[in-house]
């Protein structure tokens, strides 16, 4: 016989919250990981051994609007919606493009892509690159915390039971006018989980690097940046010299440790992220998009 689960689907985001102060529950949003994640056999509904409780028709998480030169997006907000939005920055939604196919972007969400925190994440080099900053929320307080710290590691977030992810914002990002590239490695354009991730961003000032940021994704246990080899480019000549990108992609090639799995080797994974960093620091022209 099946066994029956408590589910619960509020109207509102505070009866919502209220509800997640009283019980332990587990959160649905999309979907797409979770069920798959706790599924059990052929032909039987996946097993989650708490009560339910469903965020993803939620309006308060559906948001997207701008404030002052920050993007705030609803964390329930699904693939296909961020892809009709005209807020959402272009690279976002190349990035976007090439997660699942249709069905599972109709169903997927970017608090869900977040709060999975698998290190194939597809939107969360880019996240990282955007130095993305998350409000959470309870019933009795709410926060905001940097992408880098919420994510521990491979589906690991510091979120406490009673916490919602409600709001993704991206600081200054409406004013954002460097050149910014996401490169997805995987064996097809789309559907296919990523074997190796890139994400860059560099702003040329009066012939110098003004700005410059680079993430990886898939090549370790979460996004892999290095905001101390960002400063060191600051202010050099641009286009870089030999040196200096030789130097960057040897302190890359310490830093980075990635598995081999089911997918992909540890040695293809490195070589091709080195490959993406190198390419990306010695580009030559840049056009802001
Ligand atoms: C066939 C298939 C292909 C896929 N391809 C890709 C791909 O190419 N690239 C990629 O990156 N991903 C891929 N995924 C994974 C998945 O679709 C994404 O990670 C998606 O963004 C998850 O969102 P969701 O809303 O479905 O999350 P859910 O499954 O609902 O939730 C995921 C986790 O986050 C928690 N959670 C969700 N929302 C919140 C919130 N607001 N606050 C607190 N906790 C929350 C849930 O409790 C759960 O632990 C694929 C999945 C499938 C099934």
């Amino acid at each position: 016989m099946e066994e029956k689960v408590t589910s619960y689907r509020f109207d509102s985001l505070d009866q919502t919250l209220s509800q997640l102060n009283r019980e332990d529950c587990a959160i649905i949003a999309g979907g797409t990981d979770i069920m798959v994640l706790n599924k059990s056999r052929r032909g039987v509904p996946p097993k989650i051994s708490k009560p339910i409780v469903f965020i993803d028709h939620l309006s308060e998480l559906k948001q997207v609007y701008r404030h002052n030169q920050d993007l705030h997006i609803g964390a329930c907000c699904t693939y296909s919606e961020l892809l009709e939005n005209p807020l959402i920055p272009n690279v976002l939604k190349n990035a976007i493009k090439t997660i699942a196919a249709p069905p599972i972007r109709n169903r997927g969400t970017l608090g869900g892509n977040i709060c999975n925190a698998s290190p194939a994440g597809d939107t969360l080099p880019l996240l990282y690159l955007y130095n993305a900053k998350l409000l959470l929320r309870s019933a009795t307080s709410e926060k905001v915390v940097s992408i880098s710290d919420f994510i521990q590691g491979p589906r690991r977030v510091q979120r406490l039971p009673n916490e919602l992810l409600t709001e993704i914002i991206l600081p200054s990002v409406m004013e954002e006018d460097g050149h910014v590239v996401f490169e997805k490695v995987g064996n097809r354009n789309a559907d296919a989980i990523a074997k190796v991730s890139f994400a860059g961003l560099i702003r040329i000032k009066n012939d110098r690097i003004h700005n410059i940021r680079f993430a990886f994704g898939a090549v370790g246990p979460t996004m892999i940046r290095s905001k101390d080899i960002e400063k060191k480019l600051l202010g050099k000549p641009f286009p870089l010299t030999d040196k200096d990108i030789t130097n960057v992609v040897a302190a890359f090639d310490k830093m980075i440790k990635p598995i081999d799995d089911h997918r992909s080797t540890a040695f293809y994974r490195k070589t091709v992220a080195l490959n993406l960093l190198r390419y990306f620091l010695s580009l030559k022209r840049y056009q802001p998009n």
